[in-house]
C-alpha cells in the first residue's frame, strides 16, 4: 500500500471522537470483565475499539469476535479495518458471515454476525477460542442478540469457574438506554464516548405521500438542484428493489441536467451489492461530484459513510416484523419508530449542520412507536423456544433471558411444540430436543403451527396451495371494499366465495391474480389491494425458497384440492378447530371458549352453520371471532395426546 494512503488512514483514525478516549477506555475494559460502551454512530466504536484491544495485547491469549446483526455490516467493516491496518483480509483482520468466511487461523480480530456466533457455541459453548467478545449493536436487540447475550454470559461465567481463560464481554449500543445491558451484565461498567453531533434542521411534508420512491426522487432533485447545498446525500429506503428504481430514475433525471450543474454520482447500498460496489459508496466521488447513497437502514447506524450533509428518509424500514396473522416474523415493510427516525437524522450532523427531509408529515410521526420494541417480546414464545433448541440450548426453563417470559408461559409453550411433534424428551439429560420435523420447523420464520401445516401439506398432496394459502394469510386482508361501492365490490366478490371457506376462497383469489400476470386494473375492478399482493408474492418467494433449502416436496392438489387443503390445515391448527353449540355459537376444543365466525369470513351467512370449523387467528372485539375460517370434518383431526 502507498505509504501515503497509510498515513492519511491513520491521520483519519486519530481524528476520531474515540481516539483521545482510548488510554481511558484501556484502562477501563483491563480492570472489568464486562463493559457496556455507548456512543454516538460514526465515534469509532466498531472499527477502533477492537483494534485498540489487538493493539494493547489484552486479547492476546486468543481471538477477538466483534458481532453484528447484519452481514453486510461485517463483510464491510473488516474490509475497512483490514484496510486501517495495512493487512490482507482473512489474515489478522477476517469476517465469518454465513456462507462467506473469511477468516484463517492467523485471524486475531473477526467480525461475524450474531447467527455466526450462536453456531459456533453449538460446538463450543465456552466460545473458547476467544478472549473478547464485542456484543456490537445491541440496541437492535434481535432474537439472536438476545439469546447471544445469555450464551456469553454463561461461557464467561464457567471459564471463571473452572479457572480457564478469562472471557471479556464489552457491549456497544449506539443508545443512551445502556442500564439494562449493564444490569444484566451484574452491574457491568458503563462507559460513555463523547461523539460529534451538530444541529440538524428537521422538515416534514405537508401531505402525505402516496409513492414515496416518486417523493424520494423529487426530493434528492431538489436538494441537487441547489448549488448552495454543499455535501452529500443519504437516502433511507427498504430494499433493492426500491434503491434500485430510485437509482434508475435519478440516472435517466441526470441526462437532462443543464451544463452547468454540479454532477450527480449515486450510490446503492443494500446487502445483496457485490461488497466491491458498497466499498465504492465510501470513495470520495471524482471531480468533486455530489454523491448520493441509497440506502438500507444498515446506514442508520451500523456503517458511517463520510461527508453526509443531507438526510432523506422515506419513514418506512423492511425489517423482520412481527405479523399477527401467520404469528410470526416475515421480513416486511413497516413503518420506523421515533428512535430510528431521530437516528437516521442524526447521520446529517456528524461533520457541520444538516438537514433532514421526511417524506411524511408531522402527524404521522407523532404517531411512530418510541422505540423499537425487542424481537423475543414480538415472536410468539413457542418459536424462540423451537430456535434456541435448534442453536442446541436444551435447559430452557433455566436459560438466563435478558427480559424473561413468564414459567406458565414457557411451559405452554413446550406443550405446543410437544402436540406439534416438534420436540421429544431427551432421556440423556433434562431437558427436551428437537426431533427432525421440529428442526424444519425452525427454519420457517412462521409460528409453529403454521410450519407445522406447511410441512405436512405434502402428505396431502397441496403444498403449493398451502404455501400460496400462507402467504395471502399474511397481509392485512387483500379485499377492499370502499363505503361508496359497497355493493359493486360485494357483487364482484361472489365469485371468489367457496363453500369450504376463506382459505379457499384466498387461494381462488390468489390464482385468479396469478392467471392475470398481476394486472393491475384487474386488481382495481376487483377491489383487490394490489399493494397488499405485491407482499403476498414477495413472502410466497421467500416461503417457497426456504421450503427449497429444507428439502420439502410440495406438491400441488390442482383444482381438486379442497379437501387436502383443510386436512392440511388441521395438521398445524388442531388446536384451533370449534364446533358449532347452536344459534351461531361455537365452542372451542381445548378450551371450551365460546367464539363466533367473523362477519368478513365467507362463513358468516352460511345457514346451516357448519358443524366444525378451524380458523386462523381470533380476534376479540364485541365477541371473541375467528377470522378466516373453513369447514372441516370433526373425525379428520387426530389430535395428539399430551406428554405426562
Ligand atoms: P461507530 O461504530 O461508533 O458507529 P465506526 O467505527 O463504524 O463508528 O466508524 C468510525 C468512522 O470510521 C466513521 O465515522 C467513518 O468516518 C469511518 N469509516 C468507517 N468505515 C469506513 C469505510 N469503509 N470507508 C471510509 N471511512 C470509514
Ligand atoms: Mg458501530
Amino acid at each position: 500500500m502507498a505509504e501515503c494512503q497509510r498515513s492519511l488512514l491513520q491521520a483519519q483514525r486519530k481524528a476520531l471522537p474515540i481516539a483521545s478516549a482510548r488510554d481511558a477506555l484501556l484502562r477501563e475494559i483491563r480492570s472489568h470483565d464486562c463493559c457496556v460502551v455507548v456512543g454516538e454512530t460514526g465515534s469509532g466504536k466498531t472499527t477502533q475499539i477492537p483494534q485498540y484491544i489487538l493493539e494493547s495485547g489484552l486479547g492476546r491469549k486468543g481471538c477477538v469476535g466483534v458481532t453484528q446483526p447484519r452481514r453486510v455490516a461485517a463483510v464491510s467493516i473488516a474490509i475497512r479495518v483490514a484496510l486501517e491496518r495495512c493487512c490482507p483480509l482473512g489474515q489478522e483482520v477476517g469476517y465469518s458471515v454465513r456462507f462467506d468466511d473469511k477468516s484463517s487461523p492467523a485471524t486475531k480480530l473477526k467480525y461475524l454476525t450474531d447467527g455466526m456466533l450462536l453456531r459456533e457455541a453449538i460446538s463450543d459453548p465456552l466460545l473458547s477460542r476467544y478472549s473478547v467478545i464485542l456484543l456490537d449493536e445491541a440496541h437492535e436487540r434481535t432474537v439472536h442478540t438476545d439469546i447471544l447475550f445469555g450464551v456469553v454470559k454463561t461461557a464467561q461465567k464457567i471459564r471463571s469457574e473452572k479457572q480457564l481463560k478469562k472471557l471479556r464481554i464489552i457491549v456497544m449500543s449506539a443508545t443512551l438506554a445502556a442500564e439494562s445491558f449493564s444490569n444484566y451484565f451484574n452491574k457491568a461498567k458503563i462507559l460513555y464516548i463523547q461523539g460529534r453531533q451538530f444541529p440538524v434542521e428537521i422538515f416534514y411534508t405537508a401531505i402525505k405521500q402516496q409513492d414515496y420512491t416518486h417523493a424520494t426522487v423529487t426530493t434528492v432533485l431538489q436538494l441537487h438542484e441547489d448549488s448552495e447545498k454543499k455535501g452529500d446525500i443519504l437516502v433511507f429506503l427498504t430494499g433493492r428493489e426500491e434503491i434500485e428504481s430510485v437509482n434508475s430514475l435519478l440516472t435517466l433525471c441526470k441526462v437532462m441536467f443543464p451544463s452547468d450543474w454540479l454532477d450527480m454520482i449515486v450510490f446503492p447500498f443494500y446487502a445483496a451489492l457485490p461488497t466491491k460496489k458498497q466499498q465504492d459508496a465510501f470513495l470520495p466521488a471524482r471531480g468533486g461530484a455530489r454523491k448520493v447513497i441509497l440506502s438500507t437502514n444498515v446506514a442508520e447506524t451500523s456503517i458511517t459513510i463520510p461527508n453526509i450533509r443531507y438526510v432523506v428518509d422515506c419513514g418506512m424500514v423492511k425489517a423482520k416484523g412481527y405479523n399477527p396473522h401467520i404469528g410470526l416474523d416475515l421480513l416486511s415493510v413497516q413503518p420506523v419508530s421515533k428512535a430510528q427516525a431521530r437516528q437516521r437524522a442524526g447521520r446529517a450532523g456528524r461533520e457541520a449542520p444538516g438537514a433532514c427531509y421526511r417524506l411524511y408529515t408531522e402527524d404521522y410521526f407523532a404517531e411512530l412507536l418510541n422505540d423499537t420494541v425487542p424481537e423475543i417480546q414480538r415472536s410468539s414464545l413457542s418459536s424462540v423456544i423451537l430456535q434456541l433448541l435448534a442453536l442446541g440450548i436444551s435447559n430452557i426453563v433455566e436459560f438466563d433471558f435478558m427480559d424473561p417470559p413468564s414459567e406458565e408461559s414457557l411451559v405452554r409453550a413446550l406443550e405446543q411444540l410437544y402436540l406439534l411433534g416438534a420436540i421429544e424428551t431427551d432421556s440423556s439429560e433434562e431437558g427436551v430436543k428437537l426431533t427432525a420435523l421440529g428442526l424444519k420447523m425452525a427454519q420457517f420464520p412462521l409460528e409453529p403451527s403454521l410450519a407445522k401445516t406447511l410441512l405436512s401439506a405434502g402428505e396431502h398432496g397441496c403444498g403449493v396451495e398451502i404455501v400460496n394459502i400462507v402467504s395471502m394469510l399474511s397481509v392485512d386482508s387483500v379485499l377492499f371494499t370502499p363505503q361508496d361501492k359497497r355493493e359493486r365490490a360485494l357483487e364482484s366478490r361472489r365469485k371468489f366465495v367457496s363453500p369450504d371457506g376463506d382459505h379457499l376462497m384466498l387461494l381462488k383469489i390468489y390464482r385468479a391474480f396469478k392467471s392475470v400476470k398481476g394486472n393491475k386494473s384487474w386488481c382495481h375492478e376487483n377491489f383487490i389491494h394490489m399493494r397488499h399482493m405485491s407482499t403476498v408474492m414477495d413472502v410466497r418467494r421467500q416461503l417457497t425458497e426456504l421450503c427449497g433449502r429444507v428439502g420439502v416436496e410440495l406438491g400441488t392438489g390442482g383444482a381438486e384440492c379442497s379437501e387436502g387443503v383443510r386436512r392440511a390445515l388441521i395438521g398445524g391448527l388442531f388446536m384451533n378447530i370449534a364446533e358449532h353449540a347452536g344459534e351461531g355459537k361455537y365452542l372451542t376444543h381445548k378450551t371450551r371458549q365460546q367464539v363466533y365466525i367473523h362477519p368478513s369470513s365467507c362463513l358468516f351467512h352460511v345457514k346451516p352453520h357448519p358443524p366444525c370449523v378451524v380458523y386462523s387467528e381470533l380476534v376479540y372485539t364485541s365477541k371473541c371471532y375467528m377470522r378466516n375460517v373453513s369447514v372441516v370434518e370433526s373425525d379428520w383431526s387426530t389430535t395428539p395426546t399430551t406428554p405426562r
